[in-house]
């Protein structure tokens, strides 16, 4: 029997899991899914918890077993990954050690508030994330107490999951106290490393404007030094201060301690992976998808879902003996909530940043870019629905309509042009 050992059992584990046993034949093929929870985890869905919306409110709402969404034929190991030996093809675990002739890497990253000075000692006080299921509903129960104040959002630093949940999460507050009838009595800041509210320029114009629209102030360029709970202030390390009654904190984001002490890793957690292919930089035989490459694009569950067809192809390719081509171009495909029943919707990759214009289709759409509208937030609430029957399982229909490379289709080009 050859064997294929995929770590992770999140998106992009689960997706592969699905689609290469189905490519594979299993009767001269293990496929083993390791992983050390046994709850797959909706994380689109946190941002929602901490303001029970739209129907999100319980951990329920956003979990649903492992086992669930991976195919009969396939093996699941509830373990944790504690050394891969690449040099003897061998993966080490609590409970034993598993042989491969082909790795998938599809390991996440995490929150680590211990990275920021008095962070870890905050949480739960008066500082909360919403990026772990525990820390939305802690915020959720915080939120429901508060009657005047200010609300802080900090980004501590880049790079993070999914970097416009941070915007999305500030438009639902505003979103929230309104429907409270207490905005006013509400203080709302968003406080960032980067030069706005997103890291592409177009879109982080459109999302700057919508916040002044609403009444929420942006501080850029914040370099944080610490979080001071007793002064409830978060501190930056150029002497700045912003001051806070409840901090939203996103943690610096890490990938796991074991793909750096395995020697695979850039030192931060991520696995380095060629760009392009998806194949580990300086290592044979593996693979990586998701939040746990170092390339440059977002860590989305649709970057680990539009990967996950460039790896089954390339992997497939080089079982067969024949040299990986499929290219990935960074593609990301995103909806940002808004608030009021509205989203936007962005589409780029490593090359074209989120442009204004139509998706997927020309001038029907229906979806908008780059532009709030009511079918873009139906879009999003629609989305758990296809996360949990059509994407996990590899049915996602891909192209035309979601190719895994970017399509210019709809988009207004014309916005490219030098100003
Ligand atoms: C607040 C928030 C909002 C988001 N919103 C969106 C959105 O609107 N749209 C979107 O596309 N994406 C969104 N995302 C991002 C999306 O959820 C992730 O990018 C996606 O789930 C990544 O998939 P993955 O397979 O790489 O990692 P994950 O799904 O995180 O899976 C990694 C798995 O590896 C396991 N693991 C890690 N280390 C070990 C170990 N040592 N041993 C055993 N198992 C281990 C973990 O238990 C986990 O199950 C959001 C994320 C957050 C936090």
């Amino acid at each position: 029997m050859k064997k294929l050992l995929i770590l992770g059992a999140g998106t992009g584990g689960t997706i592969l899991a699905n689609t290469l046993s189905r490519k594979l034949d299993l009767k001269q093929w293990d496929v083993t899914v390791i992983d050390k929870v046994v709850e797959h985890l909706y994380q689109p869905g946190f941002i929602f918890l901490p303001f029970r919306l739209y129907g999100y409110e319980n951990r329920s709402d956003v979990t649903h077993p492992v086992k669930r969404h991976l195919p009969g034929g396939v093996n699941m190991v509830n373990a944790d990954i504690r050394l891969i030996d690449h040099a003897g093809k061998k993966v080490e675990t609590s409970a034993g050690v598993y042989s491969y002739d082909w790795l998938i890497l599809a390991l996440g990253c995490h929150v680590a508030p211990e990275e920021v000075e008095g962070l870890e000692e905050s949480m739960g006080k008066n500082a909360f994330t919403f990026y772990t299921l525990e820390g939305s509903l802690a915020l959720q129960k915080a939120l429901e107490k508060m009657e005047k104040g200010k609300l802080t959002l900090n980004i501590a630093e880049m790079p993070i999951k999914c970097p416009v949940a941070p915007i999305e999460f500030i438009f639902l507050a505003d979103y929230y106290f309104s429907k409270r009838g207490i905005r006013d009595k509400i203080e709302i800041e968003f406080v960032t490393p980067l030069a706005g509210a997103f890291t592409k320029p177009q879109a982080s114009r459109a999302l700057g404007e919508i916040a002044r629209r609403k009444n929420i102030k942006i501080t850029p360029n914040f370099d944080i030094q610490g979080v001071d709970h007793e002064k409830k202030v978060v501190n930056a390390f150029n002497g700045d201060s912003v001051e806070y009654d409840i901090l939203a904190s996103v943690p610096p984001n890490l990938g796991p301690q074991v793909i750096d002490e395995s020697g695979l890793g850039d030192g931060a957690g991520y696995a380095l992976t060629d760009e392009k292919t998806l194949k580990h930089k300086n290592v044979d035989n593996i693979y990586v998808l998701g939040d746990n490459t170092n390339v440059p694009t977002s860590k989305a569950g649709s970057v680990a879902h539009f990967e996950a067809e460039i790896v089954e192809e390339n992997i497939l390719r080089e079982i067969d003996g024949k040299e990986p081509i499929a290219e990935f171009d960074g593609h990301s495909n995103c909806f940002i909530e808004s608030g009021f029943h509205k989203a936007l919707l962005i589409d780029f990759n490593y090359d074209t940043e989120p442009l204004p214009g139509t998706f997927p289709l020309p001038k029907v759409g229906p979806f908008s870019l780059l532009k709030e509208s009511r079918l873009n937030h139906w879009g999003k609430m629609g989305f758990k629905q296809i996360y949990w029957n059509l994407l996990l399982s590899g049915h996602l229909p891909g192209d035309p309509l979601l190719p895994s490379n970017m399509s210019f289709t709809g988009k207004d080009i014309s916005s490219l042009a030098p100003e």
